[in-house]
């Protein structure tokens, strides 16, 4: 453990799949992320202008399929695309049944106070559970793969997301992705579908869409397939988290903030990384909060360590003590401030529930799987 190679810069070391360190201590996503920041952000910002251009000539229906998840972010756009720029948005969500009730409330709640048209898409439960303990068993070894379980639930909303798009004829599909996650927003629908299709196995895919629609947006050309468009991250430096969440908490859009509005599946995923990858799941995103100056380092790494043993420790026991429960508390308070009660203790909820969780997809968890 103690030769470890961790970069200086960051806090990524050489557990991370796909993460080399090299001998001047920077990790590959230190030194290559100007290449895919940039090329990435080039794609976000063109999409976005081609968006905003097209606005005004568009005839049908529903210029955008918003990707509505009941967090801030999506929150935040679909006022701003209705209200602001009088666009004909159709909101987007996937039912899953590891969703948090707080950012369902949200969905709901916008729905009485913005006129907007909401889908929310039920997927067959029994297929998505199946799918999802088969993910939670495999092991890869590229980059972002300590995220595997959350990369293929983003894949099925993307898929269900482009073709509920693409049978409605929207031209647009909207991310409300914020700018930390410009290394996962390279969105690019058939390839996705692909690596869904390897990962999970053709007839798994067929059974949670449908067979015709799938096999007809592998044979549309990309151009016949709606665009996927980031704002945030095409907005870059304009983006500004605690100013979105002001205005809506003012406007009474939003109550809660970003972690009440997580899935139930976060600390699970967490167990997952951990134990498969020895890294942190969040660890990327830390990474770059870091890199931003907006964490300081030593404090994320000692956060992280902290962090497992709440996860590989604690949350797996089947008896969790009062002591235990004291030692969350600490560490989420280090990480959240002493007067976010409302946030540590949905966090504390959450991470004692990661055993049902677990159970709930028929996972077994124990120290050494
Ligand atoms: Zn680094």
């Amino acid at each position: 453990m103690s030769n470890l190679k961790i970069c200086n810069r960051c806090v990524l070391n050489e557990n991370y799949p796909g993460v080399k360190i090299s001998d001047s201590q920077k990790c590959s996503c230190c030194t290559d992320m100007f290449g895919d920041t940039y090329k990435n952000y080039r794609a976000a910002f063109k999409n976005y202008q081609e968006f905003k251009k097209g606005i005004k000539n568009f005839t049908g229906k529903h210029y955008a399929l918003l990707m509505l998840s009941g967090g801030k972010d999506s929150t935040y756009l679909l006022n701003e695309l209705v209200n602001k720029y009088g666009i004909n948005v159709l909101g987007f969500s996937v039912k899953h049944p590891f969703e948090s009730e707080v950012a369902l409330n949200n969905i709901n709640s916008l729905i009485q106070k913005i006129p907007f048209e909401h889908i929310h898409l039920s997927l067959n439960t029994k297929v998505y559970k199946k799918i999802m303990q088969k993910v939670f068993s495999l092991k890869r070894d590229d980059i972002f793969s300590e995220r595997l379980p959350c990369t293929v639930c983003g894949y099925i909303t993307e898929i269900a997301g482009v073709t509920m798009a693409y049978m409605h004829k929207i031209p647009y599909v909207v991310y409300a992705n914020d700018p930390l996650q410009i290394l996962n927003t390279d969105y690019n629908i058939k390839k996705d579908l692909e690596n869904m299709i390897k990962i999970c196995g053709k007839a798994d895919v067929y059974s949670l869409f449908g067979k015709d629609i799938i096999d007809e947006i592998i044979r549309a050309e990309e151009d016949e397939l709606p665009t996927i468009v980031t704002p945030y991250v095409a907005m870059m430096d304009s983006y500004n988290e605690n100013e979105i969440i002001e205005k809506l908490k003012a406007e009474n859009l939003y109550r809660g903030d970003s972690v009440q509005t997580y899935c139930s599946l976060v600390p699970l995923l967490n167990y997952y990384s951990f134990s498969k990858y020895n890294s942190y799941f969040f660890g990327h995103q830390l990474a770059q909060e870091v890199r931003q100056g907006n964490t300081d380092r030593d404090f994320a790494l000692s956060y992280m360590e902290m962090y497992r043993k709440i996860i590989m420790e604690i949350a797996i026991k089947e008896d969790i003590t009062e002591d235990d429960m004291k030692f969350i508390r600490t560490v989420l308070e280090k990480k959240y401030g002493k007067d976010n009660k409302e946030k540590i203790e949905y966090e504390c909820k959450s991470i004692v529930n990661m055993r049902n969780v677990a159970n709930a997809l028929q996972l077994n968890i124990s120290t050494n799987s």
